[in-house]
């Protein structure tokens, strides 16, 4: 570490949801919150277009520009919030140091992890070109919008069951699509999808290629080619909404090793807390929550990240 190492009370890693209100908090609490907003500047919310579940706004906004009113919320307050990301962090003793892709340094006495998780996508190219336009990977948030039509759901474990399941309540049909013959998802799981009389299984089956319309700037999906894995038969299923649910990679790479996780490398935190298993640094947001992955709760976290930030930095006063 360098001469010129700056010492902060308290850095966020992340400029999510989870991100933003622990900064909000913690420079009203004036802990002259340091940010770092990573390679995503806002997060998940800036990729895509409507957000119609986030309290406050009654007409629904569109994801950027919410995160756009949280980062001047934060900023309005002091909040020093900075490009780049933290490429390196040494929590084995406080003050942690951590450093910056550009090579810059710090000293924090907290640590409010927030770099939430990624959705994981099959990777074709009409699935990024869809993407908001009838492309999704959640359901919670983008089921509304496909009241009384079609959707496709892709995977076989719990959080496919689980969309399917949801959005069979608002929707006319969902045709489950999984890659093998049996669902890896719980048996409790399976028993309410194979229940469930609008849900059709799709088994032996992936999903080649999304097909849509354009009609100027707007785009909708039409349907998808799915082929068998066993006979490679093809065949064209016509959707309205195409949602992938084959899981979701926590962003805690930096973090291995040093701080407790669980067997899918999300960050693990004390019940009712954020505390990590080392005093100082909190977790918030998707890092830490593979459960419910919204807007609103990793807000909430954030919040208490940074009131637990604080309590912990007077009690260190005391
Ligand atoms: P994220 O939003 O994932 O942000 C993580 C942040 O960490 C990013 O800014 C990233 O740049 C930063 N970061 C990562 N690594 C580093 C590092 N090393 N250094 C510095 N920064 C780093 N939820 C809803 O409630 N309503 C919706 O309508 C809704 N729609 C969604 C639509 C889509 C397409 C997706 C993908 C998600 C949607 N969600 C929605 C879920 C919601 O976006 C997430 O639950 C929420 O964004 C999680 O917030 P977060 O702050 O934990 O993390
Ligand atoms: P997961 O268990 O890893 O399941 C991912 C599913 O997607 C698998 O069925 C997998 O197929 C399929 N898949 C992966 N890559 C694919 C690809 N490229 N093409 C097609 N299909 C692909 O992930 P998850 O369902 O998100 O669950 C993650 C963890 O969270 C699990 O521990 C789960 O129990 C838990 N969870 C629990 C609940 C709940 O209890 N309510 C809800 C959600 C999640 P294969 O089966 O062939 O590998």
């Amino acid at each position: 570490m360098g001469e010129n190492i700056e010492k902060v009370k308290c850095l966020i890693i992340g400029s999510g949801p989870a991100g933003y209100t622990a900064a909000l908090y913690a420079a009203r609490a004036e802990l002259k919150p340091v940010m770092y907003q990573g390679m995503q500047p806002g997060g998940q919310l800036t990729i895509t277009t409507e957000v119609e579940n986030f309290p406050g706004y009654p007409d629904g906004t569109q994801g950027t520009a919410m995160m756009e009113d949280m980062k001047k919320q934060a900023e309005r307050f002091g909040t020093d919030i900075r490009w780049g990301e933290i490429v390196d962090i040494d929590l084995s003793k406080r003050p942690f140091k951590a450093k910056a892709d550009d090579g810059k340094e710090l000293l924090a006495e907290t640590v409010i992890v927030a770099t939430g998780a990624s959705a994981r996508w099959l990777g074709m190219p009409s699935e990024q070109e869809y993407n908001g336009y009838g492309v999704s990977a959640c359901a919670t948030c983008d089921g509304y919008f496909y009241k009384g039509k079609v959707v496709a759901v892709v995977g076989g474990g719990d959080t496919a069951a689980e969309e399917a399941t949801y959005l069979s309540k608002l929707v006319k049909k969902v045709y489950l699509i999984h890659r093998r013959d049996e669902l890896r998802a719980s048996k409790a799981m399976q028993n309410r999808v194979f229940k469930t009389k609008n849900i059709e299984m799709v088994w032996d089956s992936v999903p080649l290629e999304i097909i849509g319309k354009k009609e100027g700037f707007s785009k909708a999906v039409t349907g998808v080619i799915v082929e068998n894995t066993k006979t490679a038969e093809k065949k064209t299923i016509d959707i309205d909404g195409f949602f992938v649910a084959i899981g979701h990679k926590p962003n805690s790479d930096l973090f291995k090793g040093k701080l407790d996780m669980d067997e899918t490398a999300y960050l693990i935190t004390k019940p009712n807390s954020t505390a990590t298993n080392i005093p100082g640094v909190f977790a918030a947001g998707d890092i830490q929550d593979k459960t419910f992955r919204q807007a609103i709760t990793a807000a909430g976290t954030g919040c208490m990240a940074a009131l637990e930030s604080e309590r912990f930095l007077a009690d260190q006063e005391d």
